[in-house]
């Protein structure tokens, strides 16, 4: 594979100094105590605190994702590669025959990369003055039969759909800034309300807020700098630069790679292949990174966050 050229692909000694620089910089920081005061030992990649209260050892994949795996190093920045640069994500099967790792690693791997691409910590509100926000919702695979509801969201009875109706799906909810962001949410039921905590948790008051004709957003579009709609049942998609095409390009990319690559998830993932999903739009080619800075981006926040072996399955 020629992309794998490079050192950092090819060995654990170039993987590491690579994997160093992306979470150091030129300052060493002890994972457990936050001391810039450490050395190396003889152990090639594990480094000792100074802070008397410490004295801990510490590598470069402590208290990150990465941690306590016996996948090399070289192996880690391979997968991250390919799932960083992939259009529509890569199955565990692509990833085992790719990286030469079993099934079985290759599953964990990648919902370990997944969560280094989740957006973590405190996150500034979408939008402003003078910006769109386009929000939708949509629905993917099938909820087990015992999981059902049986009302609909305004707790009338299921009639015709029944069966087949939305309570069937897992409900997605997306929001997208005109030519930036997206943020999606895994909701048990799209309703009303569910929305409406979604929408002003996100997305600044002086936004313009742009969604279709249903009711799920009359109440809360009342907070926004304007709401406007586009109706879609009279099969009106823009109305000046009124539209939700932003929203709904998400979803497709979405649901495309989910079906084509992902046809088995358990509705307990669905979050983390949307962190998967959001990552990749929102380090897209159109805001300017490549597959290389796109990468290093998911490698960065690979630090502080972890996934045990329990949360994974
Ligand atoms: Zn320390």
């Amino acid at each position: 594979m020629s992309q794998f050229n490079a050192a950092h692909f090819q060995t654990v000694e170039a993987a590491r100094e690579y994997l160093e620089a992306l979470r150091w910089g030129g300052e060493r920081v002890c994972p457990h105590c936050g001391s810039l005061n450490s050395f190396a030992t003889k152990k090639a990649g594990i480094y000792r605190c100074r802070e008397k209260e410490c004295r801990k050892d510490f590598s470069v994949t402590t208290k990150s994702v990465m941690e306590s795996s016996h996948i090399k190093l070289h192996i880690w920045l391979q997968a991250f590669y390919l799932m960083a640069s992939s259009k529509k994500g890569v199955s565990s099967h692509q990833l085992h025959r790719a990286i030469g790792v079993t099934y079985k690693t290759a599953w964990f791997l990648s919902h370990r990369i997944r969560e280094a691409m989740r957006a973590g910590g405190l996150v500034a509100p979408m939008g402003g003055e003078g910006s769109i926000v386009e929000a939708d919702e949509t629905y993917f695979g099938n909820v087990p039969e015992s999981k059902r509801r049986t009302k609909t969201t305004s707790g009338r009875p299921f009639t015709k759909s029944g069966r087949t109706g939305p309570s069937n799906k897992r409900a997605i909810v997306s929001l997208v800034e005109r030519g930036g962001n997206v943020r999606s949410f895994h909701v048990a039921v799209a309703d009303a309300s569910t929305v409406a905590g979604i929408v002003t948790a996100n997305i600044h008051h002086e936004t313009r807020l742009h969604t279709d004709e249903s009711r799920l957003y009359t109440k809360v579009g009342a907070h926004f700098a304007t709401h406007e709609t586009i109706n879609h049942s009279h099969k009106e998609y823009a109305r000046g630069d009124v539209t939700t095409n932003s929203v709904e390009g998400y979803f497709s990319i979405f649901k495309r790679g989910m079906k084509g690559v992902y046809q088995h998830c358990a509705e307990k993932h669905l979050h983390r292949y949307l962190s998967e999903y959001d990552f990749r739009y929102n380090h897209r080619v159109k805001l300017g990174y490549n597959d290389g800075e796109r990468a290093d981006l998911a490698i960065k926040g690979a630090a502080g966050k972890r996934l045990t072996y329990r949360q994974s399955h």
